[in-house]
């Protein structure tokens, strides 16, 4: 099936109109009609190469929401119509201890990625949401609840789970106090799911433009980090820190604010490393610690507790032309807070 798409043809080229091929439905896949997709800064980070190479051209998009159009012949979780959505991955080995726990994004044998990945066993590349339709198999595929609204459920599927997984893991709970560093798209979810958990929530941010928003997002106090103030301010003062910045940054001011046996979570992947001191985690037991996105199952954890605790995420619909201006201000933190791609935009881009 001949499919409008939008792509980077090669590494840091801006992205423009291009036709993929989807294929039909094999006996366990879904297709999936796309709706709305999110656009998350790591689109940004693998369409222009600075994790080190990429597969092109590429059509990113990994927080895909829409309805089945179509179903295999052994599909037996969902049917036409059904609201759905496609995170970070569209398969896995299966078989490792990884899926067998449910993890598979951490799969020994590599999850397939929804874009920049090849099909399993295969020289297929995969392609993102950044199209009207993609075809996933079923056991892939997460279910919507009713009750969110469908655009501003897409960065869920990213944004979403990346922040609830490691608060859960790491066991956040009611009282906690919880930093969220950097306030874009896993930021202000990472605020809206931590205070739906219980916790105390300060925004830190280079942003002092964005407290008010903070504090609307469900935040409970907002301190500039571009103030040395801050810091001698807040020592000391956190359970966790959970760190979504985008760009390179001293990780050892910030581990200076945990309480002892305090945990800071990098959910932020800067292309560049950081020199990482040993006292600020010595003095204190600290722990510093990464996480990836989260498993199928938890994924559907999430999106059932967001539709009970009423969480969706603040977005800027967007049509898919605007893409690369999108890119460019989320570059400079001018994301409130993330932009979702009206699908139905490529319809008119093609006409
Ligand atoms: P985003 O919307 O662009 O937000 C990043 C925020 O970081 C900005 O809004 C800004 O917030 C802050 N920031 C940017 N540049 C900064 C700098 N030089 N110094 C300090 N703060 C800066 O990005 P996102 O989509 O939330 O993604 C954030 C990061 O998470 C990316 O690296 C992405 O690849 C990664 N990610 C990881 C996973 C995972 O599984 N671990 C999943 C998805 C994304 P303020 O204006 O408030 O400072
Ligand atoms: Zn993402
Ligand atoms: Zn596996």
């Amino acid at each position: 099936m001949s499919t409008p798409a939008y792509a980077a043809a090669e590494a840091k080229s801006l992205l423009a109109p291009w036709t993929i091929e989807r294929r039909a439905p094999a006996a366990h896949e879904v297709q999936i009609e796309i709706r709305y997709c999110g656009v998350c800064h790591s689109d940004i980070h693998q369409a222009r190469a600075e994790w080190g190479g990429g597969i092109f051209p590429m059509v990113p998009g990994h927080e895909i929401v829409g309805h089945v159009g179509a179903v295999g012949s052994a599909v037996s979780r969902f049917k036409v119509g059904d609201t759905v959505g496609v995170g970070c991955f569209v398969d896995s080995c299966r078989e490792c201890a990884a899926c067998r726990e449910g993890v598979e994004q951490y799969c020994s044998g590599g999850m397939t990625a929804t874009y920049n990945s090849l099909e399993r066993g295969t020289q297929q590349p995969t392609y993102g949401g950044y199209s009207t339709r993609v075809v996933v198999d079923e056991n892939y595929v997460l279910r919507v609840p009713a009750g969110i609204p469908l655009d501003r459920a897409a960065p869920l599927l990213c944004a979403g789970i990346t922040v609830y997984s490691p608060m859960r893991h790491y066991g956040v709970k009611a009282g906690d106090r919880l930093a969220v560093v950097g306030l874009g798209g896993l930021g202000h979810m990472g605020v809206k799911i931590a205070r739906a958990m219980g916790a105390h929530v300060t925004v830190l941010s280079t942003s002092p433009s964005k407290r008010d928003d903070a504090l609307k997002l469900g935040a409970d106090d907002f301190e500039p980090t571009g103030d040395k103030q801050t810091f001698k301010k807040l020592a000391g003062q956190f359970d966790f820190i959970l760190d979504t910045v985008s760009a390179p940054h001293d990780y050892n001011a910030y581990l200076g604010l945990l309480k002892r046996d305090g945990t800071m979570i990098l959910v932020g992947m800067p292309d560049q490393p950081t020199p990482l001191s040993a006292g600020p985690l010595i003095m204190g037991r600290r722990r510093l610690v990464g996480s990836l996105i989260g498993g199928i199952r938890e994924t559907q954890e999430m999106l059932d507790f967001c539709a009970v605790h009423n969480v969706a995420s603040d977005i800027e619909l967007i049509p898919i032309s605007k893409i690369n201006e999108a890119y460019e201000r989320m570059i400079k933190g001018d994301v409130r807070y993330r932009f979702v791609i009206d699908c139905a935009s490529f319809a008119k881009a093609s006409a």
